[in-house]
């Protein structure tokens, strides 16, 4: 588990980023790390973009229903004019943001700030997502979580999409992808064709029984 690092008189603030699949528990995560920022008496803002509107406009809400008020902007720029005077700032669904996303946390962090940013590390195609590798580059601390594989119960690394579409940016649901391990991401829908039925052993027993 991550415990925060406490440098006392340190000027610089510094970057996390809680990164993995989808259904890993990556929001989860900032939640439980703001949540102890406000229990420090920190001050603490967050922020996802608007792109974001899965369940509210204004709550940064997890898989679990554990939420927390956000604020919705357009563009990664707008974190420098909204964060003055706070200790903490909190970015989820960072993997949507503009590709200035690392050198805004970069400049929060000289200010002082502590910034946690959780994302997406890959996307549908298990391609780096967005502005998420900049992020890894520059962060000090990297979180990468993992969700369950659904289909071997090892980690599981890769979010597959159930439907095919070809939009990378499809708000995800469960029924829309499964968290998937390396290998069975790589099998593809070969894992979605269940086995056939096999009832021929009963109709043959019929016509047994008629002849
Ligand atoms: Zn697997």
């Amino acid at each position: 588990m991550f415990l925060e690092p406490h440098f006392k008189a340190q000027r610089a603030g510094w970057i996390e980023v809680i990164c993995g699949s989808m259904f890993s528990g990556k929001t989860e995560e900032l939640i439980r790390r703001l949540k102890r920022a406000k229990i420090a008496n920190q001050k603490v803002e967050i922020f996802k973009p608007k792109i974001d509107v899965r369940y509210d406009d204004v709550k940064i809400v997890s898989h679990d229903s554990n939420y927390i008020e956000s604020t919705p902007i357009d563009h990664s720029s707008q974190l420098l004019e909204l964060t003055k005077e706070v200790n903490v700032v909190g970015v989820d669904e960072a993997q949507f943001f503009d590709n200035d996303l690392a050198e805004v946390c970069q400049e929060l962090a000289l200010r002082g700030c502590r910034v946690i940013a959780a994302g997406l590390d890959m996307d549908f195609r298990g391609k780096p997502f967005g502005p998420i590798p900049d992020l890894l580059a520059v962060a000090e601390y990297i979180t990468k979580v993992h969700a369950i594989c659904q289909h071997c119960g090892n980690l599981a690394t890769h979010s597959y999409r159930l439907i095919q579409e070809g939009d990378t940016v499809l708000l995800g649901e469960k029924e829309s992808y499964e968290p998937r391990c390396r290998t069975c991401y790589k099998m593809g829908n070969i894992l979605d064709f269940k086995p056939l039925q096999n009832d021929t052993n009963s109709t043959s027993t019929d016509k047994d029984l008629f002849s």
